[in-house]
């Protein structure tokens, strides 16, 4: 596949010489902690790369990253301090863990560290100015280095000090990770290879209307499941029984996407059946009814079989694939099947796959099909964004920095 035109102008961490310079590189160390333990490490492995280069290459690595939403303020159980552990597990090498990440005592350990060095500051979080985007609070971290990278993919989308301020003071490149996102989601974008199949699913249509309203200009179809096919359901008329709709702006949303798929000349496909209960709980009984004709009481939970076998069929032709949003509550097991059918299909499909979202992600892992996707994005609000072709700030940062 040819390169496409998201990274083609991007400065990148591979045309740099680093060697002798400390380099300020913000990753997404933003990883589920639970009393200290670290439940997943993905986002860890996923800076390896650039981390990994940079210390090959003689660099002075100055890592830092947000962990959950401290809200400008100290908070024990928010500290990176377990991640330096790890990332060292990970890397072979010692990490240096720093507990704050602006300052005169930080950057004196910065200045006295060595080529080959890794350094780990604290959670940016802990500091209000980081979300608030302060440019005083991002030159004292533009301080720590000679040079910044951008490796954090998962917050391209938003503009704080750590991710777009720091490149107003030094130049800037992006790491690979965010390259590869950046490469691989510029294939859905830029010239898909045809059919373009996508699968949206998950809970609002409010959180995905942007991203719906572009996959109907730019894919053939769109398979709708999980809650939100019941507010489009609800949008065409259909009894939903006590299913979640969303109330507010949802139903007029939804009617929107079905007059633009129209316009657009994108198939909308919709849930035929699906399988529902009385309560979004284990163990409850259930059963499998039409998907515009559910009993009062009662609410639909996944797709049924008959829209499974829809759903796969029209995946096998599909020469390119993205998925984002589970479609059931795929976290309990009655309801699992529309997800796993899902999952399975698109992991069979020999085309360009790519799932993004944090809960299709998880069901891509739970039912181990992670191995045969072309692409699992690593950042779900970022990977949203640049569907939704909103511009990412992490980015545009990155081509305006001084060179
Ligand atoms: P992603 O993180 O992949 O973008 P979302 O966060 O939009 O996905 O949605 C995931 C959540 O939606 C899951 O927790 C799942 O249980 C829930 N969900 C899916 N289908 C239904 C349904 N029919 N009723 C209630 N919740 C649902
Ligand atoms: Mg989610």
């Amino acid at each position: 596949m040819t390169s496409s035109s998201f990274v083609r102008d991007l400065p990148s961490i591979s045309g740099e010489q680093v060697a002798g310079k400390r380099v300020l590189v913000r990753v997404d160390f933003n990883v589920p902690i639970v009393d200290g333990e670290i439940q997943d490490d993905n986002r860890i492995q996923a800076a390896m790369t650039t981390i990994d280069h940079l210390v090959r290459q003689d660099a002075t690595v100055i890592l830092m990253s947000h962990l959950g939403r401290p809200k400008g303020q100290r908070v024990e159980e928010l500290s990176l301090r377990p991640v330096a552990e790890r990332l060292s597990e990970l890397i072979e090498r010692p990490v240096s863990f720093i507990d704050d990440c602006v300052g005169e005592r930080v950057e004196a350990i910065v200045r006295d560290a060595e080529p080959g060095d890794i350094l780990l500051l604290e959670n940016t979080r802990f500091h209000p100015e980081d979300t608030a985007n302060d440019p005083e609070f991002a030159r004292q971290l533009a301080r720590l280095g000679d040079l910044f990278v951008n490796d954090a993919f998962g917050t391209v989308h938003r503009s704080n000090a750590s991710t777009t301020g720091v490149a107003a003071y030094i130049p800037a490149v992006a790491g690979f990770l965010v390259e590869h996102e950046l490469q691989q989601l510029g294939h859905l974008v830029e010239a898909p290879n045809r059919p373009f199949a996508c699968i949206v699913g998950g809970l609002k249509v409010s959180d995905k209307i942007g991203v719906l309203e572009n996959l109907v200009t730019l894919a053939d179809s769109v398979l709708i499941g999980g809650a939100m096919a019941n507010t489009f359901l609800a949008a065409k008329g259909a009894d939903v029984g006590s299913s979640y709709v969303e109330d507010g702006d949802g139903i007029k949303l939804a009617q929107q996407i079905i007059d633009l798929a129209e316009e657009e000349d994108c198939s909308l496909l919709l849930p035929l059946d699906v399988v529902v209960a009385q309560k979004l709980a284990e163990g409850q009984e259930t059963q499998v009814v039409p998907a515009d004709k559910i009993p009062d009481g009662w609410m639909a939970l996944d797709i049924g079989p008959r829209t499974r076998m829809l759903y796969i069929v029209h995946l096998a032709d599909a020469h390119t694939i993205f998925w984002n949003g589970p479609m059931g509550v795929f976290e309990i097991e009655e309801f699992a099947d529309g997800t796993r059918a899902i999952a399975d299909a698109v992991a069979d499909n020999p085309g360009f796959t790519v799932i993004g979202g944090g809960d299709s992600v998880a069901a891509a892992n739970q039912f181990k099909v992670a191995d045969r996707i072309s692409h699992i994005s690593t950042g779900g609000g970022a990977a949203l964004a640049l569907l939704e072709g909103e511009s990412l700030p992490g980015i545009e940062a990155i081509l305006e920095a001084p060179l």
